[in-house]
């Protein structure tokens, strides 16, 4: 094969992947001057995917806005997911059909819950038809998004069921994008990162920026910090999300879990439970910026990037960006008892 100019390879990859645009694009990418000051380290920039413009952003929007445009060309009338009922990607998917026209179904592990909060009461407001597995094992969703889009072809619907927390190889192309918008940013504003730190939940934002920062031949390390599963568990998923998108993109490569490793140690009591070093992270960064981390993934991945500051893992890294994946309506559910002492 002959060596193409790599500037037309990646304008090859970017028309490759289908988007229906829900957000302006690039988001803000700032110096956080004051935070470095306190914590030393090397300098860090936010990137604030937080602050897409759409649905109440998040890193979700990315991925859907792949998986609308892919769900649109098969002539699809319903979205069908699912997760708890504080989840930022049911909430987005919701924003997503609504914008477009199409209906969505969210499918909630458990039991309706007694109030009507966070991203469950903004679902409720996109128009999201909710249903309840009735089982308290998370991993319920998956078969039942299954079982509702079998449900709905049989009474003549098309649905376009998507899985739990949108991790899947079509979303994970949205955030190759996310990659080569950073890059483009980076460029014009002479900022060269070593490194890109963010929170990891399912893995599709991993596995884009796996797949995208290899497209790119680019020297950042990702320092990844997982807020759910084990580390071997994630890095698994992710190497074969990864695996999986490059192949959409006609791309014969094989990630294996060595490359995709994950910071274990700062998932707390699980899944969705506020943890003390998150607290403190979010206090921290809230006091410094006056940015907002959310408890659930990126104060866990604050906590875990402030210990590696700290024992001195990161004194070779010069730059590093730090994406905020949002997850903000997480302040306005349940009673907030994990912020008092
Ligand atoms: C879902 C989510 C993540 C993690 O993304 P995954 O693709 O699930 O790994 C991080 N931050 C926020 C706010 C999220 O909603």
């Amino acid at each position: 094969m002959t060596i193409t100019n790599p500037i037309i390879l990646i304008d090859n990859y970017i028309n490759m992947i289908p988007r229906y645009t829900l957000g302006n694009y690039p988001t803000p990418l700032i110096p956080a001057h004051e935070l470095h000051c306190k914590i030393g380290g090397p300098e860090i920039w936010i990137k604030r995917d937080d602050l897409i413009s759409f649905g109440l952003g998040g890193n979700k929007i990315r991925g859907l806005e792949v998986m609308l445009s892919d769900a649109l060309a098969k002539g699809a009338d319903t979205l069908v997911t699912g997760a708890g009922t504080q989840s930022n990607h049911v909430r987005a998917t919701a924003a997503a059909a609504a914008h477009a026209g199409l209906q969505c179904v969210a499918v909630y592990w458990g039991e309706p819950p007694n109030t009507v909060d966070g991203n469950y009461r903004v679902t409720k407001m996109l128009g999201a038809e909710c249903r309840f597995t009735h089982d308290n094992d998370r991993a319920s969703v998956d078969n039942f998004i299954l079982d509702t889009a079998n449900e709905l072809n049989d009474q003549g619907r098309n649905p376009y069921p998507i899985p739990r927390g949108g991790a899947c190889p079509m979303g994970a192309l949205g955030h190759v994008l996310a990659v080569i918008e950073l890059h483009e940013q980076c460029k014009q504003l002479n900022y060269e990162p070593d490194a890109i730190a963010f929170a990891v939940g399912s893995g599709g934002t991993y596995a884009g920026w796996l797949l995208g920062t290899r497209l790119l031949e680019l020297p950042w390390k990702l320092e990844c910090y997982s807020v759910s599963r084990e580390p071997e568990e994630i890095s698994q998923q992710v190497a074969n999300l990864a695996t999986e998108s490059a192949h959409l993109l006609g791309l014969d490569w094989t990630f294996n879990s060595e490359d995709a490793p994950v910071h274990g140690e700062f998932i707390g009591d699980g899944y969705g439970i506020p943890s003390n070093e998150g607290k403190q992270a979010i206090e921290l960064v809230a006091a410094s910026e006056g940015i907002l981390f959310d408890p659930t993934y990126t104060g866990k991945a604050m906590a875990g990037y402030l210990d590696s500051v700290n024992n001195g893992a990161f004194n070779h890294y010069n730059n590093v960006v730090f994406l905020h994946t949002g997850g903000e309506p997480a302040f306005f559910a349940g009673n907030g008892s994990w912020l008092v002492e």
